[in-house]
């Protein structure tokens, strides 16, 4: 005899979603659909998967996401491989390998599930789903902007305009990123005893990285840091004056952040993250910036571009509940003839666009309901009397009122 089997539970931070929350992870998605049309930027599929050295090159060892987060696993031929912590990693490679430059300046956008090994919270999963904008190969600020100004849009067409703010800030040149680390490391060095654990540990590794730590206590030294303003390049500060100037006059709202760095390694020059207070802890929305060194880092020519993730979770908790999909019809076949029947009918129905739905169980009273609770604006109720007579009895369940129409006129009946 078989032992009786415990059935098996989801891996932890993986969601299985049904009805309001799977249909609010899809209007976040077709609205992505609709205003990356109207910005021009092609739908673009890339795998899952790749090799491991893919992400840990780019996204930078000292991140906690090559170091933490991914799922890194030997395949069958001993290759290690990662399932993918994020999009722009991806895109470069397949930008190199596929051929790509051709089409540069190139406006690419996708979506799809990701995955970090991350302690899940509100907000925070295992496999989450991620929207993705990157323009590859060009420099100009108005990339930036035309960028950001994407992003605005979505969030406003969302409804959640009001509520995500854009946090804008500049890393710089390399040159202005390295005096910058310069005098970072000069200030966590000299409070390094009250800092964290870990952020002692990135001082030596990579000093911007403590701007974006997580512990509370860390956060009176990170406000005191110096800001990136006073070591600024003329040629960094004029693109940046390019960006905020271009946004001011695409009417995209943002505020100054100076100490934000992205945990990502690769930006260079615009880094920004649209921010929420309505989801706790997890208030990133949507975040980016320009990767101008990012290419070169997986072999390729230097190529500037800029791009930005948002998460689908995040957004879809943030929006009004989408209507949910009913039925125009439900047809009630009463009797074995009228079952039949039934059947071509309901085929019929929905080849001419019409979203139909047959209660055939329990009698007809528990039929009826069953119409009413799919919130279908008919019933359509076929017995053999109506078969002898060619009709069907067409119910509107919010009046009420009924009417026998002829059996090739009913589209034409429920369309209204
Ligand atoms: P956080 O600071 O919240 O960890 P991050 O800087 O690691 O975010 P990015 O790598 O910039 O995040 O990813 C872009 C977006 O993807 C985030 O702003 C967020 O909306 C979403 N995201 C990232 N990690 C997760 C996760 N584990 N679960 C759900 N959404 C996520
Ligand atoms: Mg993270």
């Amino acid at each position: 005899m078989r032992a009786a089997m415990k059935s098996p539970q989801p891996i932890r931070g993986m969601q299985s979603l049904l009805g309001e929350e799977a249909d609010r992870m899809a209007a976040v998605v077709a609205a992505f659909d609709r205003v990356r049309r109207l910005y021009g930027f092609q739908r673009v599929e890339v795998p899952v998967l790749e090799a491991t050295e893919v992400f840990a090159r780019t996204i930078g060892e000292t991140t906690d996401v090559v170091s933490k987060e991914m799922y890194s696993f030997d395949d069958r031929s001993g290759d290690s491989v990662t399932m993918r912590p994020e999009f722009t990693a991806g895109i470069a490679r397949s930008f190199l390998s596929e051929g790509w430059q051709q089409y540069a300046p190139l406006k690419v956008a996708t979506h799809g599930p990701a995955f970090r090994y991350e302690r899940p919270q509100k907000g925070r999963f295992r496999q989450f789903h991620q929207l993705d904008a990157e323009i590859i190969g060009a420099a100009e600020p108005a990339s930036d902007v035309e960028l950001l100004a994407f992003a605005d849009q979505l969030l406003k067409e969302l409804g959640i305009g009001e509520g995500a703010i854009l946090n804008l800030n500049t890393l710089g040149d390399p040159e202005t990123r390295n005096a910058w680390r310069d005098a970072l490391y000069e200030h966590f060095n000299a409070h390094s005893s009250d800092l964290s654990e870990e952020s002692r540990d990135r001082l030596e590794r990579n000093p911007l990285r403590i701007l974006d730590s997580k512990a509370h206590s860390d956060w009176p030294i990170v406000d005191s840091a110096p800001v990136i303003d006073d070591f600024l390049t003329s040629e960094a500060a004029d693109f940046f004056a390019a960006v905020t100037a271009g946004l001011d006059a695409a009417g995209v709202r943002w505020e100054r952040a100076p100490r934000l760095v992205r945990g990502l390694d690769y930006y260079r020059h615009t880094a920004f993250e649209f921010i929420t207070d309505r989801l706790g802890a997890q208030g990133t929305v949507l975040a980016g910036g320009r990767y101008d060194g990012l290419i070169e880092t997986l072999g390729g020519p230097h190529t500037p571009a800029v791009g930005w993730a948002a998460g689908i979770e995040r957004l879809s908790m943030m929006i009004g509940a989408p209507e949910p999909e009913r039925p125009d019809v439900v047809l009630i076949p009463l009797g074995e003839r009228g079952e039949a029947a039934a059947q071509r009918l309901l085929a019929d129905l929905r080849r001419d666009g019409i979203a139909a739905e047959m209660a055939f169980r329990g009698n007809m009273k528990k039929r009826l309901s069953r119409a009413n609770s799919a919130g279908a604006r008919f019933a359509l109720i076929l017995g053999d009397d109506e078969l002898e007579r060619g009709v069907i009895q067409v119910k509107d369940l919010r009046s009420g009122e009924q009417s026998a129409v002829a059996l090739g006129e009913v589209a034409e009946a429920v369309r209204a």
